[in-house]
This record gives structure tokens, C-alpha cells and sequence, in this order.
């Protein structure tokens, strides 16, 4: 006798799909279904008595006889694709490795030997990080938020790392994500040389065997840690016994294309449904994880010292309007070439990538934009094209400039390839090396530049944000912070928290070791309340008195917002189609949820797409989803639907 089983499948539409099966198959086994003149890969969810529908089609081939889902994990997804307004096919689409879902065999082709000795450390667990330790640990069979809060050197890992070593003797497995997969290498080595477990890594740059081979390490409980990039959040970890998010501040965490979720939010549903505790450990907290801390939700650890007895950062201004054009100031010069002198490493921080961004005419003032998008073209040097860093379009610079036909033409301003350039001839026997997307496109070659770096020999990193946070250099004693002008000036609400969050964790990968090491700031901007609590470290203080202002103001985290997003190529409908949805919900009857807008998108032409935004806001979480949830089911009425491409964004953070 057939049994009727009900099947997700991964397809943009909210709801699953019921199909007769003539084999024994469980809930969580990926099935082989025919789907509109195609055979897809879904994945049962139940098994049922009988179905609302007539003529239910054949499953084609029950693909897993051991499920690949278990009960634990698919909970996790249904409230998921429940909170974010997602169809559940994709979330698990979403969820498990390419190779599962193309339907290949879910078997786990080599086991890693277990890796080299492990090392002790040559130090023992100050009476903080002991502190920290204990109480971590005492809720370890209960759901129970962290915020590990330690100050750039404090020795966060080695909390980490005595916890999970605690979880893993009681027969436990642990999860870390990690913001960067730049990160990864270097946890991964601490971890694997520190524990007696096999430590798995989930992120992008793996390819589809190893992926799906720590997928099912995890599945399996060989793996005792997890370690990985927010996707690993669904990791299927049966014994799981720990969450550690590392550098919860970072928005890396929040998924911005097609299923977009916070990985850090998800990891409170996921401790919570599991019974365990989850460590939130940064230097720099999240104002929603001070909040929860306020409302008592998470448990606030500090950590307010540097272990080993380093000390922190001097940090200090320099200011630029007397130097009206220049990248590096004199004084910003002399205290290198001093560092260097000594033996010791500098790091100049400047978050942009290319030669310059600006291509313009000197004449009349033209400047090279992007014929597919709102946005300034950037000159590369190396290849000589100017760039779009948002579609990727190159061309070769023009000569003369097509307004005034002159040619006058000439770049403005620093990328890290034009600092590159400076600092070669300042320093032309001191090694320079670039860390930015363009010089670490190649596997490894990230690897390659912090293996460098971590020879300790003196020379000069020039990188963008990709060497903002996590990394110990031991041997870096000077950090110079440049154009972050753009940050003091953005209209964005969350601008000036992630700009404090970036300058004190770029500062903190300054001396490291015993002898204290000094941050330098350039700014045309001095008297910018910021640097107040930035050149002090007095970070708390700073996100305290951001708290109040939102709070004021009724921002997140004091209420909470989603996002409609519609593009298309034609601009009317993008708009249209948007005001059809705020028709829809000014219908929905709930209480308390503002609807505004469409408003066009900070950048609105991307790709040739525009871009138009409907913002919704509550106090009342639950008013919010309700609205949210009778949009979804009723945004097949609107007229415009497709003619447009849309989204949801539930909590949007950009
Ligand atoms: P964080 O993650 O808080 O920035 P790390 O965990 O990277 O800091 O630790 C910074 C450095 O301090 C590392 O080199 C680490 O080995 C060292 N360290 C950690 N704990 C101690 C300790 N108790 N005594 C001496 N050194 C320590
Ligand atoms: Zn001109
Ligand atoms: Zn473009």
C-alpha cells in the first residue's frame, strides 16, 4: 500500500507539496519527486493519512534510508522559515550541502585523521577567564545566554576552548561560528591543537566533498566541533552541548540574498530548543545584545583585562585639515618609520580596495560613473580599467572627458593599491603586504599573507576590513587608521556603532604582546564625539549612550522592523508594486505597525534594476509577524507582483 507523505521543495512558493510512496521512507529522507515535467529533490516533513488533493503523483526514488534531518533540526527550520517568512523548501534547501541537494549518496567519503599532538598552553587561565569558565559551565544542561565581554586580547579563545573541552568529556559536541572565512584557518588550528576531538569547518571555500563531508562528521557526532561561517548554524549536531558565537558585533552573521537570517539571532532559538548555553564573546557588543543584557535575557561576563599582562593601545589624532589631500600625514610617517626601526610591525587600515575612487575631469568636473548602477567607478591601477564594485563592470579609463572634451583627466582620492604605491616610495626597502578582495582572490593566498605576517619579520600591512578583527599579531606594534571620514558623515542610524565597533577592534590587533602598542587615527573630524570614548576605550559607555538615543527615538533595538524590497528594470513598477503592498497591509487590522514608504533604496539603479523599499516598524513583535504573515499569504492578489522582483527582509540591518 502507498503511503501520502508531504515534501518540501525547494521552490519560491509558501507551501509543500503531498505525494503518494510505494517504499518505506521516514520524516527527513530526501525523495526523488516529479515536479512540473522535472525531477526534483525534496525532503518529507510528514507522513500522513490522507491528503486534501486528488491524483497525487508517484515519488520517484526514496533517496536516504537513515533521514538526513532529524526531529531536532527540522523544529529548528519550521521556525525559521516561520519568523523570516520563508518557504520551508528553501530554508532547507538553504540548510544542507550542494551535493545533498542535487541528491548525491549522503556518505562520508574519508575521515580526516584525527590531527597532530596537541599542545598545552604555556600559561595557566587568569582569575577572570576562571571566572568566566565556571560560570559558563554551570549552566551547561540549561538554555542560558553569555555575553562574553573582553576587551581586544582579553583571551576570549582560551575560554572558548576550556568550555568546549569541558562539553566535549561529557560526551557533547560544540558549534562556533565565526564572522570571516579568513578567520576559519586560524580557529581552526586553536581549536584542533588544542582539543582532543575532530574539529570540522563549514564555509564557502571548501569544495562540495568537504562540505558535505563535515556535514555528515557533524550528523554523525565523529566531529566534536563544529567550526564555521554563519551557514554552519545549521549544522545537523545531534549532541550538541554549546553554541560560541565569536565577534557576535560582526554583520557578517545576517544572510543578505535569498533566505536572509541572522545566524547570531537564530543561535538563541537553537539553544533554546536544544537546552544548552550559547557564549556571545566580543570586544565590542551588539546594542541588541547589551539590550538582552539590560532585560536580563543574557548574562554579561567581563573580561577587562589583556591576558599575559599586555596592556591596550595608546590611541591617538591626527588631525588631517592642515594636510588637505594627502593620505599618509608627516606624523603618521615618523612614527613608522620609528616602528620599523625597532623591529616591529605596522598596519594601515583603509576599507577601500582599487587605486582611487574617483576618475573625474579637472576641467568641468565629470566624473566616471557606472552606466548599470548609482554608483563612482573605481580605477585599478594594476589592470588600468576603471571598476563598479557593485555589478563588477570594467572598462578601459577614456582619454578625454566626454562633456568638455578636454583631457584633463585625472583619479582623486586612496584605495589600498594607490597606499601600496605611496608607501613603496616612502619605504622602498621595507616589505609591504596587500590584504584586500583583489590580492587574495587565489585559495591560500590569504593563508600565504598571514603566514608572512606571522613570521614576525618588520614590514607594512595595508588591508580593508578583512583584517579588521580576530587576528593576533603578535609582533604589531603601530595601527593607522585612515578615511574612515565617510562613516562620521553617513546618514545610515547604525553608522557610528559599527564605525566605534571597527576602530576598537582595528586598534586591538595592535601590541599584543608585553610592550604596549599605539593606534593612530586620522580624521579631518576631530572634535567628533566618537573618538571621546574611542581614544579612552570607554566603548560601554559609548553604546550606553547610543542605547538611550534609539531608545528615544524608537529604533531597533527598542522595536523591531522588516523590509519589502522590490526591483525591476522598469522603475514605475518596482514603485507600483509597492504600493499595492502598503495597500495591502494598511488592510491587515493590527495594532501598532507603521508602514512607510516606498522609498527609493540609498543606491537606487543596481545592474539596471531599481530599487524601492517599503519599511515596516512595531513595538509589538508579534503585531508585526501577524501582518507579515497575512502579506505573505495574500501578495499573490497584487497586480504588479510579477513584473517585479521582491523580498522580504525580516530585522534588516542595511
Ligand atoms: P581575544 O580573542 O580576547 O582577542 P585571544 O584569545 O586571541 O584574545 O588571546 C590573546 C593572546 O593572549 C593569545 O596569544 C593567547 O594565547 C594569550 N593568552 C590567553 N590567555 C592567557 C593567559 N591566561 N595568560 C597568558 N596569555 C594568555
Ligand atoms: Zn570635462
Ligand atoms: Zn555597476
Amino acid at each position: 500500500m502507498s503511503l501520502i507523505i508531504e515534501v518540501a521543495i525547494p521552490v519560491p512558493l509558501n507551501q509543500t507539496f503531498d505525494y503518494l510512496c510505494d517504499d518505506l521512507v521516514s520524516v527527513g529522507s530526501r525523495v526523488k519527486v516529479p515536479f512540473i515535467r522535472k525531477e526534483v529533490v525534496g525532503v518529507v516533513l510528514c507522513i500522513k493519512d490522507k491528503s486534501e488533493f486528488t491524483k497525487l503523483k508517484t515519488v520517484s526514488q526514496v533517496l536516504d534510508k537513515e533521514p538526513i534531518l532529524d526531529g531536532s533540526i527540522l523544529d529548528f527550520l519550521f521556525w525559521s522559515s516561520k519568523y523570516y517568512h520563508h518557504p520551508i523548501g528553501e530554508v532547507i534547501s538553504a540548510a544542507i550541502p550542494k551535493n545533498l541537494r542535487l541528491g548525491k549518496e549522503a556518505e562520508i567519503k574519508k575521515i580526516a585523521p584525527p590531527t597532530t599532538e596537541r599542545v598545552r598552553p604555556d600559561f595557566v587561565p587568569t582569575n577572570e577567564q576562571n571566572s568566566a569558565i565556571e560560570k559558563i559551565l554551570s549552566s551547561k544542561n540549561s538554555y542560558q545566554g553569555f555575553l562574553l565581554h573582553g576587551v581586544t586580547g582579553s583571551g576570549k579563545t582560551e575560554v572558548y576552548l576550556n568550555c568546549t573541552q569541558a562539553i566535549i568529556d561529557n560526551g557533547g559536541q560544540v558549534l562556533v561560528l565565526v564572522p570571516e572565512i579568513g578567520l576559519t584557518p586560524q580557529m581552526i588550528s586553536r581549536f584542533e591543537s588544542r582539543l582532543n576531538t575532530i574539529v570540522v569547518a563549514i564555509h564557502s571555500q571548501l569544495n562540495e566533498t568537504q562540505k558535505l563531508n563535515a556535514y555528515l562528521m557533524a550528523k554523525t557526532k565523529k566531529a566534536g566541533v563544529v567550526l564555521g561561517t554563519r551557514s554552519a548554524i545549521f549544522a545537523p549536531i545531534p549532541n550538541l552541548g554549546l553554541i560560541i558565537i565569536d565577534e557576535e558585533h560582526d554583520s557578517s552573521f545576517k544572510q543578505n540574498s535569498g533566505f536572509r537570517y541572522s545566524a547570531r539571532d537564530l543561535s538563541y532559538i537553537r539553544a533554546r530548543q536544544s537546552n544548552i548555553p550559547v557564549i556571545f564573546g566580543t570586544a565590542t557588543p551588539s546594542l541588541e545584545t547589551l539590550k538582552n543584557v539590560l532585560d536580563k535575557k543574557v548574562n554579561r561576563i567581563t573580561l577587562s583585562e589583556r591576558a599575559g599582562g599586555a596592556k591596550l593601545p595608546k590611541v591617538s589624532l591626527i588631525d588631517l585639515r592642515s594636510d588637505y589631500g594627502r593620505s599618509l600625514s608627516p606624523l603618521l610617517v615618523e612614527k613608522m618609520q620609528i616602528t620599523l626601526k625597532n623591529k616591529k610591525q605596522v598596519m594601515l587600515f583603509i576599507n577601500r580596495r582599487g587605486y582611487a575612487p574617483v576618475y573625474f575631469c579637472t576641467d568641468c568636473g565629470w566624473k566616471a560613473q557606472c552606466n548599470h548602477c548609482d554608483s563612482a567607478l573605481v580605477y585599478h591601477r594594476q589592470i588600468n580599467r576603471l571598476k563598479c564594485h557593485h555589478c563588477g563592470v570594467e572598462q578601459i579609463p577614456i582619454s578625454t572627458c566626454p562633456e568638455c572634451e578636454k583631457s584633463n583627466l585625472e583619479v582623486f582620492g586612496y584605495g589600498t593599491e594607490r597606499l601600496e604605491e605611496t608607501l613603496n616610495s616612502y619605504f622602498p626597502n621595507v616589505p609591504i603586504i596587500r590584504i584586500d578582495r583583489d590580492t587574495t582572490r587565489q585559495k591560500k593566498s590569504f593563508s600565504k599573507h598571514l603566514e608572512k605576517i606571522n613570521s614576525g619579520e618588520p614590514c607594512i600591512i595595508v588591508g580593508t576590513q578583512m583584517l579588521a578583527k580576530g587576528h593576533d599579531f603578535s609582533n604589531l606594534s603601530l595601527v593607522g587608521i585612515l578615511e574612515i571620514d565617510a562613516g562620521l558623515l553617513s546618514i545610515d542610524y547604525r553608522a557610528t556603532e559599527h564605525l566605534a565597533q571597527l576602530l576598537i577592534q582595528v586598534s586591538g590587533r595592535s601590541g599584543r604582546n608585553k610592550e604596549e602598542g599605539e593606534v593612530v587615527i586620522q580624521t579631518r573630524y576631530p572634535e567628533h564625539p566618537i573618538f571621546h570614548y574611542v581614544l579612552s576605550n570607554r566603548y560601554t559607555q559609548f553604546a550606553s549612550a547610543l542605547l538611550k538615543q534609539r531608545n528615544k527615538s524608537q529604533l531597533p533595538p527598542f522595536s523591531h522592523q522588516a523590509l519589502i524590497c522590490a526591483n525591476s528594470k522598469n522603475k514605475q513598477n518596482a514603485e507600483k508594486f509597492l504600493m499595492e503592498a502598503a495597500n495591502l497591509l494598511n488592510k491587515i487590522t493590527v495594532d501598532s505597525v507603521d508602514v512607510w514608504g516606498p522609498v527609493p533604496d540609498i543606491i537606487e539603479k543596481k545592474s539596471d534594476y531599481y530599487y524601492f523599499n517599503l519599511y515596516l516598524q512595531s513595538n509589538n513583535r508579534s503585531s508585526l509577524h501577524l501582518m507579515l504573515s497575512t502579506f505573505t499569504e495574500n501578495v499573490d492578489s497584487l497586480k504588479t507582483k510579477n513584473k517585479v522582483r521582491w523580498y522580504l527582509d525580516v530585522d534588516p540591518i542595511e
